[in-house]
């Protein structure tokens, strides 16, 4: 459907639960993480009823994410469920990898159509030290899982974080051996994210094109989502950017997320939205609750303020796990 501001929305990101088995330095604190009663989640059965009705109002590609969507039990379930709802053309979801090898074959079977892997270092230590959990080697794994399924389509998220630098060209080199889009994604001030020094696209890319030469940009949007993306002299694979700090796309935004708990939430940055679960746990009928998701796709934000000076802008203070990043 059109939203308020003329945007077409054609994209819903599901979170499926907040749990995780890492607890990345920007995304989760070390300890004391308070969880989500399971009873407050959707269940499957509940996601896809929402999303029949997402698709009525136009939505056509989904992905879920987390917190790690991996972590949720008999999620090629819930993906089989979303496939066979007219007009959903493609699921995608967004994953740490670690438990990716086991679970692809049941996926696949399930229908899944893409899968985008996040990774920020290659170096096992630093590894260990950004997402404080032992794990690269069961990432990679997942990784070459995903890479060697026939027509899954793969990209890896990396997000600089200044501790990284030394690693953006070796994850970059990934793209030039494997048909593979890499991707780096600006930090965003949300939750812990706010902490660190993230490093724009223009440095990233300085740091790349000094290694493998000058790249040039492609309009293959490669998905539905925001990133842009350049192609390298003698890479299988591509490289992309998604800038939500230096290349503002709210302009062209067209997503909008459900939340673990069924809150419909329209902009990343804000809490705007509707609470789509105590419709449907109220009895609510069909009509009732499109009516909701209407009116709450119309009032969507039109942009972002994650630029604005720390203080002026009315950040989300919720971590990434809890929203679905
Ligand atoms: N657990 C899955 C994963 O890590 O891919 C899915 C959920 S995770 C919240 C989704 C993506 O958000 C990951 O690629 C992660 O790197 C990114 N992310 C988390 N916090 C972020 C932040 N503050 N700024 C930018 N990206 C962030
Ligand atoms: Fe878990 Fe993903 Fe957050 Fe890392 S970014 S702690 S893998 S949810």
């Amino acid at each position: 459907m059109i939203d308020g501001q003329g945007r077409s929305i054609d994209y819903l990101r599901i979170s499926v639960t907040d749990r995780c088995n890492l607890r990345c330095v920007y995304c989760m604190p070390p300890e004391g993480v308070e969880w989500m009663p399971h009873d407050d989640m959707l269940s499957y059965e509940e996601i896809i009823r929402l999303c029949t009705l997402f698709a009525r109002r136009g939505i056509r590609k989904v992905r879920l994410t987390g917190g790690e969507p991996l972590a949720r039990k008999g999620l090629a379930q819930l993906v089989a469920g979303i496939k066979a709802i007219d007009g959903i053309e493609s699921i995608a979801m967004t994953t740490n990898g670690i438990a990716l090898a086991d679970q692809l074959p049941d996926l696949l079977a399930a229908g899944l159509t893409a899968v985008n892997v996040s990774l920020d270092t290659l170096d096992r230590a630093q590894y260990a030290a950004i997402t404080r959990r032992d794990k690269l080697p069961q990432a990679l794994e997942g990784l070459y899982a995903a890479l060697d399924a026939p027509g899954l389509r793969v990209k890896l998220n990396c997000v600089p974080m200044g501790d990284n630098d030394e690693q953006l060209v070796p994850l970059a080199a990934l793209a030039r051996d494997h048909d593979l889009a890499v991707r780096y994604i600006e930090l965003m001030p949300i939750g812990l994210g706010g902490d660190l020094p993230g490093r724009t696209e223009e440095q990233v890319r300085a740091k790349l094109e000094e290694a493998f030469g000058p790249m040039a940009p492609c309009d293959d949007s490669l998905g539905a989502g925001p990133g842009h993306y350049f192609t390298v002299p003698g890479f299988v694979g591509k490289i992309g950017f998604i800038s939500a700090m230096t290349h503002q796309f709210c302009h062209q935004c067209n997503r909008v997320r459900l939340t673990a708990t069924g809150f419909l939430k329209t902009c990343l940055q804000y809490e705007t939205g509707v609470d789509l679960r105590a419709l449907l746990r109220s009895g609510a009928g069909d009509e009732a609750i499109d009516q909701a998701i209407a009116a709450a796709i119309l009032q969507k934000p039109l942009r972002h303020h994650f630029c604005d000076a720390a203080g002026q802008r009315e950040d989300e203070r919720r971590n990434m796990n809890q929203i679905g990043g």
